[in-house]
């Protein structure tokens, strides 16, 4: 007999199994048509699909449909799969790395009369809740080496009201985690890692991620795996760890049967004192194709990793160029992206000279990160970003005179030679045409 899926009640003569309706079969065949997208052959595609469509009205006859489709048992596993996989205490699943970050922000006590510390090169999204909170963001420059947060700068800019240290793996590469949480100590701060580039990346031995307090990976479309477009895993060791279920379903865990939820809807208790919930879960079918997906993700890192080093190996000794930065013992890079930067005063020329001769040879450059105090937002929510990027001078120099980045997935051994040989050419006119 049915039970209710949610309620902690017995076997139900009228079964309740969830409020809306059960999918069909018609769904699911719609999503793989979805996923594949269409044949070249559109012919034999017609064809197999017929055939798939009477396989798939054939088991859903059979089948019974899945009675959860959020929070529930797959999620459940992807947890600890993840918690395992980053010797993390508590995982857990949500709708975006921004989602995840929220509760982490939220926890810390960051709100009006605050500050958190972010580097000045990230996605806009890093800084997204102590905007909206109304916090003030205070922006780190970076260590040009690796554009990652300097954690000198964090030290001269770092006071008593900072709640939150934002480190940021750009592009996958750790950011120097042991003096940001010394600093983060003696101020009391938390740091929450983003690390939305660099799930299965290491510092010292450790998983990026489980450095900080807290630490947030992004399963968007655009990272190294997804959870089907969207969704985010926020991951903890301390005792709040438990309440993160709550967190992520307005104040009740919703992953397990409950009793009484009309009265169980409690708010949480963050180090700034109580807060309310939030709304962010994922649902179980993103859960099923991250869970896939995991499955997979030392061979993508270490396809990613013999890419850099083609390419590193490559730029060694071409005058001007400043290849990525490899694995050494203690670091241990997803390679998100490559990062490749220029030495102006050995070019002749900077990254912007390269990137037009780059474009001629159809190397074409998706727009990079830039510095947060470029975006207009910051300036409409009255940031006085002139003052912020006098005090970041190395990672204003950086995105107008040194780094871009390179993909590195997805090329076949031809397309990664072809985009090595278009870099040293480029660089090489660059030589040339400042010389004359
Ligand atoms: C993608 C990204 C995010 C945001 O991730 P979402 O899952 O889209 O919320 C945050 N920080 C960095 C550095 C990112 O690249």
């Amino acid at each position: 007999m049915a039970r209710d899926f949610r309620y902690a009640t017995g076997a139900a003569v009228v079964p309740w199994p969830a409020v809306g309706e059960p999918y069909q079969g018609e769904d699911v065949l719609e999503m793989v048509r979805f996923l594949l997208g269409p044949g070249a052959d559109q012919a034999a595609y017609e064809q197999a699909l017929r055939q798939m469509q009477a396989a798939i009205g054939k088991l859903a006859r059979v089948a019974s449909p899945a009675s959860k489709l959020t929070t529930g048992r797959q999620v459940q596993l992807l947890e600890r799969e993840v918690a395992k996989l980053l010797k993390a205490k508590y995982a857990l699943f949500t709708s975006s790395w921004t989602m995840g970050a929220e509760i982490a922000y939220a926890f810390a006590g960051v709100g009006p009369g605050t500050e958190v510390i972010a580097p000045a090169i990230t996605f806009f999204a890093t800084i997204e809740y102590p905007l909206l909170m109304g916090a003030k963001v205070v922006l780190a420059d970076v260590d040009p080496r690796t554009l990652n947060m300097d954690p000198a700068d964090v030290a001269r800019k770092i006071t008593r009201r900072t709640r939150a240290i934002v480190p940021v793996h750009l592009g996958g590469h750790p950011a120097d985690m042991d003096p940001i949480m010394a600093l983060a100590k003696k101020y009391d701060a938390m740091v929450i890692e983003d690390a939305a580039h660099a799930f299965g990346a290491s510092y010292k031995g450790r998983m990026m991620g489980t450095i900080g307090h807290f630490g947030a990976f992004s399963f968007h479309e655009v990272k190294n795996i997804t959870s089907l477009g969207e969704g985010g895993v926020l991951v903890t060791d301390l005792p709040y760890g438990k309440d993160l279920a709550k967190a992520r379903f307005i104040g009740f865990d919703g992953s397990r049967r409950i009793k009484d939820w009309l009265y169980d809807v409690v708010a949480l208790k963050g180090k700034g004192g109580y807060f309310p919930g939030r709304m962010c879960p994922a649902t179980e079918i993103q859960a099923v194709g991250l869970r896939v997906q995991l499955k997979r993700l030392r061979q993508i890192i270490a396809a990613r990793r013999r890419a850099a080093r083609y390419l590193t190996t490559r730029f060694r000794g071409v005058p001007g160029l400043i290849p990525q930065q490899l694995d050494t013992r203690e670091i241990k890079s997803t390679y998100h992206l490559y990062l490749l930067q220029v030495d102006p005063k050995e070019l002749g020329g900077d990254i912007q000279d390269l990137k037009q001769e780059l474009g001629k040879r159809g190397v074409v450059q998706i727009p990079h990160f830039a510095p947060l105090y470029k975006f207009r937002a910051l300036r409409d929510l009255g940031y006085d970003t002139k003052a912020m990027e006098r005090s970041c001078p190395v990672a204003e120099e950086a995105f107008r005179h040194r780094f871009t980045h390179l993909p590195i997935y997805g090329l076949s051994a031809q397309q990664l030679d072809y985009l090595a040989a278009a870099v040293i050419e480029s660089a090489e006119a660059v030589r040339r045409r400042k010389r004359r």
